[in-house]
């Protein structure tokens, strides 16, 4: 059971107010698209769910753990960016296993694992090539592999898609819908693109200057935009 809880999330740089009071509840299993305009610390949300950065005020739980003061790796978050890097000189399946092979997991669990996350994601014939044998869609696969086989409880996903074309970034949204069906993760997905909130949302959470605008499904927000900027944002008809 992993639901995540931001009370009162205040996030300070220097004098500046970054996140200035974040309220949400993702429900276990839940999929939360966060959506903004570029600066409203969408990014910062998410830094402060894995830990890379400290909360100035409030509260992160997990499941039931405060993890304010746990590290990163205590978290049991995975987090997917944009600008993912792969090791080149090694394989498909070295790539998707490194991070379980430095935890000490078995062999076995590892290639079961591995497997079974290249079979979600559609790679299962690519295990043996290299990163660059491979497309822009089928790179990010990989690194999206490498946070599934880890099955942690809460995916953290940083505008995964932005760097790709956007016939592979419709494409990747298929695939990301039937993964979350699949694996039921809670999620946090950061994106700027609104098409993208609204085909994998569960329910979109809408900053704008620090503060929570609107929380609601995509259906909620489309029709019934709280502010004028929700409605633009949104681009609800008038
Ligand atoms: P978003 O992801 O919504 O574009 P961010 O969360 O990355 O926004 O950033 C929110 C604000 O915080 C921006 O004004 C950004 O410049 C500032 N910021 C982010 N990280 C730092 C940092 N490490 N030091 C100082 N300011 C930062
Ligand atoms: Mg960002």
């Amino acid at each position: 059971m992993a639901q995540v809880v931001l009370r009162n999330l205040r996030k300070n740089f220097g004098d500046t107010e970054v996140l200035k009071g974040i309220n949400a509840t993702i429900a276990d299993g839940e999929f939360l698209v966060v959506v903004g305009p570029s600066g409203c610390g969408k990014s910062t949300v998410l830094r402060l769910v894995a830990g890379l950065e400290r909360i100035t005020e409030g509260e992160v739980h997990i499941g039931d753990k405060l993890v304010n003061r746990l590290e990163p790796k205590d978290r049991d978050v995975a987090m997917v960016f944009q600008n993912y890097a792969l090791y080149p000189h090694m394989s498909v399946y070295k790539n998707i296993a490194y991070g379980l092979k430095v935890r000490g997991i078995a062999k076995r669990e590892i290639s079961q694992r591995v497997d079974q996350a290249a079979s979600l994601l559609g790679l299962s014939p690519f295990l043996g090539r290299k990163p660059n044998q491979l497309s822009g869609g089928q790179r990010q696969r990989v690194a999206m592999g490498r946070a599934i086989v880890r099955k942690p409880r809460v995916f953290l996903f940083d505008e995964p898609l932005s760097n790709l074309d956007a016939k592979l970034r419709t494409q990747m949204r298929v695939n990301l819908k039937r993964l979350h069906q699949n694996l039921k993760t809670t999620s946090i997905y950061v994106t700027h693109d609104q098409v993208e909130a609204m085909t994998l949302a569960d329910r979109i959470l809408l900053i704008k200057d620090g503060q929570v605008e609107q929380l609601g499904t995509p259906e909620e927000i489309y029709k019934n935009p709280a502010t004028v900027f929700a409605a633009r944002f949104m681009g609800s008809p008038a």
